[in-house]
């Protein structure tokens, strides 16, 4: 049996009057690849957010890796807490595609190398083993020949596998993905898919990807999640959850389905 490594009974999380999720129970097994969709708004980034140690919870808990959070505590006390900063160490995180200025002096290494400063602390200086470690991680991400690139002169594809290897770079235990593919056209998303399932079997990692197109669940997720107004509208395997009067509830009845995505 595979070990519970996040656990959250009864989240609740609200931003003022906004609740994002409610009453959210979830268990995800070491090892296990779950995606997250549903529509905007659904809670997907605040879950990341819980995993995290980031989020406000107002009712319930979350276990993560063993650290326990629980409500009654102000999201600002957490990320001041030593035990949520260490839990943060052992979690890669690869934010919302975000545009960069192309005259942002930082080269592809360096951009790399940024994911491992929170293994080194900011007052020590990468050694020898640190870049050999980032340079594996380029040649896992295929873009070893890069390397010495502007990191704001890369497509959006090359982008996505910058941020993978820099959330890699902390040897992270679980990864959370905020929708890795938004912006990237057909072929880009599949490959990008490909590489985080890749890079999820091969550093044997537990991997929370967000998305907002169900589709991209099929054939690269364990498990998916399905959210709607904070809530589990269902849970499972894609292709056994995802029908398509489980889409038409949770998106709406206009929506046109086809092989468990929509169009
Ligand atoms: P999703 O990722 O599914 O689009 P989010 O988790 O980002 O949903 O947001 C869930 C709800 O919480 C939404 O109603 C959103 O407006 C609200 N929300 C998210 N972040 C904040 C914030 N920082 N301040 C206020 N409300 C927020």
């Amino acid at each position: 049996m595979r070990d519970v490594v996040i656990n959250m009974q009864n989240v609740t999380v609200s931003y003022r009057e906004d609740v994002a999720l409610q009453n959210l129970s979830i268990e995800i097994k070491n090892g296990e690849m779950i995606g997250i969709a549903g529509p905007n708004g659904a809670g997907k980034t605040t879950i990341l957010t819980v995993v995290n140690g980031l989020g406000r919870l107002v009712r319930g808990q979350a276990k993560v890796l063993g650290h326990l959070m629980s409500a009654g505590k102000k999201g600002r006390d957490f990320r001041l807490c030593y035990k949520t900063a260490s839990l943060r160490k052992l979690i890669g995180y690869v934010p919302q595609g975000c545009s960069v200025d192309p005259g942002t002096p930082i080269s592809v290494r360096d951009a790399v190398m940024l994911g491992r400063y929170g293994r080194l602390g900011f007052w020590r200086r990468p050694g020898r083993d640190d870049w050999q470690v980032v340079g594996k991680l380029l040649e896992m991400v295929e873009i070893s020949h890069l390397a010495e690139r502007p990191f704001g002169h890369l497509s959006g594809g090359e982008q996505q596998r910058v941020a993978i290897a820099r959330a890699l770079a902390q040897e992270p235990r679980i990864m959370l993905l905020d929708e890795p593919t938004t912006y990237l056209d057909w072929r880009s998303r599949q490959e990008i898919l490909q590489l985080i399932k890749q890079v999820h079997r091969e550093k044997g990692l537990t991997t929370l990807m967000v998305t907002h197109d169900p589709k991209d669940t099929f054939n690269f997720c364990d498990r998916v999640v399905l959210l709607q107004q904070g809530r589990v509208a269902a849970i499972g395997p894609p292709a056994k959850t995802l029908s398509d009067a489980v889409l038409r509830k949770v998106y709406g009845e206009s929506t046109i389905c086809c092989q468990g995505g929509f169009y």
